[in-house]
C-alpha cells in the first residue's frame, strides 16, 4: 500500500524524563517496552531500518527516559526504559514506576505498546505488570517473542501457543496479539509492521 507509513523515516525528537517534558499529546504515538536485553534497541532499529537509532537510550543516564522518534508531523515511536534493571535503587525504580504508570493511563496519543519478552524468558513478573497497566489503560499490546532464532521453528511455535494460552487463562487474551520476532533475520518484520500501520492510521 502506497501510504503505510515509511518506518526507515524516524528521527529521534527528544527524551522526556517525566510525562510533563513529553511531546505535546496530539497526535498518535506506539510505545515499545521490555526488559533490558530483551531486544528491544534491535527491533527499532530493524523496524526503521537504521542501526544507530536507538542508540540515545543506551547513553548512560539516559536509561530512565522516554525517547520520542518521529515518523510523520504527528505520528511518533517511543521507545520505553527497559525494565528489570538490578543496580537501580529502589526509590528511583519505584519513582520509574509512578512515572510509566502515569504516561501509560494519561497519555491520550498512545494508542498502543509493542512489548519485547526474549523468546527463552517469556512472562517474567514485570512483564505481567506491564500487561496489567495496559489493560487497565484499555491499550492493544503486541507482544513480540524476541530472538526467535535461538530455537528451531517448532519449539517456538510451542512457546508462541504456551505464552497466548497464558494469557486467555489470565482474562488477557482479547487485547493483544502475540508473535515471534527476529532482529537477527529480520523475521516477523512484515507482521510487525502490519499491526503497526494499523494502530497509526486507525482512527481514535
Ligand atoms: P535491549 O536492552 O532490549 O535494547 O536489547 P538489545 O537490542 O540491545 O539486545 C540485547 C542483546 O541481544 C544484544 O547482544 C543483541 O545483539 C541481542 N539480540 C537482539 N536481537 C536479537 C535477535 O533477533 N537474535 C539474536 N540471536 N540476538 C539478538
Amino acid at each position: 500500500m502506497s501510504d503505510d507509513i515509511s518506518f526507515n523515516q524516524a528521527k529521534y525528537l527528544l527524551s522526556a524524563p517525566t510525562i510533563k517534558q513529553c511531546p505535546d499529546d496530539t497526535g498518535r504515538e506506539v510505545a515499545f517496552a521490555g526488559r533490558s536485553n530483551a531486544g528491544k534497541s534491535s527491533a527499532i532499529n530493524t523496524l526503521t531500518n537504521n542501526s544507530k537509532l536507538a542508540r540515545t537510550s543506551k547513553t548512560p543516564g539516559r536509561t530512565q527516559l522516554l525517547n520520542f522518534f518521529t515518523l510523520s508531523e504527528d505520528r511518533r515511536l517511543v521507545d520505553l526504559p527497559g525494565y528489570g534493571f538490578a543496580k537501580v535503587p529502589k526509590a528511583m525504580k519505584q519513582a520509574w514506576d509512578r512515572n510509566l504508570a502515569c504516561y501509560l493511563q494519561e497519555r491520550q496519543s498512545l494508542f498502543g505498546l509493542v512489548m519485547l519478552m526474549d523468546i527463552r524468558h517469556p512472562l517474567q513478573e514485570y512483564d505481567w505488570q506491564m500487561i496489567r497497566w495496559a489493560s487497565q489503560a484499555e491499550m492493544p499490546v503486541h507482544l513480540l517473542l524476541t530472538k526467535a532464532d535461538k530455537l528451531k521453528k517448532g519449539p517456538a511455535k510451542s512457546v508462541l501457543l504456551g505464552v497466548q494460552g497464558e494469557l486467555a487463562k489470565e482474562g488477557f487474551g482479547d487485547n493483544i496479539s502475540i508473535q515471534t520476532f527476529s532482529s537477527l533475520k529480520k523475521a516477523g518484520l512484515e507482521e510487525l509492521k502490519k499491526t503497526l500501520n494499523v494502530w497509526l492510521k486507525a482512527e481514535k
